[in-house]
């Protein structure tokens, strides 16, 4: 999507700090971090949301969260982390392209905000 600001991060038309990248995902640092570490992933293919996934993005969903205990690893977060989806207006969601956060280094707290 052209007006797509995670597009254009994977795309590397905006810049950010890449902490990893393959055919199918990106993960950079979120510019305003709510922890020590504070990571996107999100898929190179734009999908809006998770209200916009369907069957067919199922291995492209899995391997996201098959990644994130390597992601984490290479984080330093050996003492845990926080994996979290923001969707639809409810769920405070600002940027239209699916991202899932991974927040580590602190201890967290529930309920969420
Ligand atoms: P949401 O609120 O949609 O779940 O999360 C969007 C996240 O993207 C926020 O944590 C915000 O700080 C981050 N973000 C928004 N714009 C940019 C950007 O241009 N670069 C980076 N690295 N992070 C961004
Ligand atoms: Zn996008």
């Amino acid at each position: 999507m052209s007006d797509c600001i995670f597009c254009k991060i994977a795309q590397k038309e905006l810049p950010s700090e890449i902490v990893y990248e393959d055919d199918r995902i990106c993960v950079f640092r979120d510019n305003a971090p709510q922890a020590p570490v504070h990571v996107l992933i999100i898929p190179k293919k734009h999908i809006a949301s998770l209200d916009d996934t369907s069957e067919e993005d199922a291995g492209l969903l899995s391997y996201i969260l098959l990644k994130v205990k390597d992601i984490a690893a290479d984080q330093g977060l050996a003492d845990g982390y926080r994996l979290v989806v923001n969707c639809g207006e409810d769920g405070q969601q600002t940027v239209k392209h699916l991202h899932f956060h991974l927040l580590g280094k602190r201890k967290m707290t529930w309920p969420p905000g």
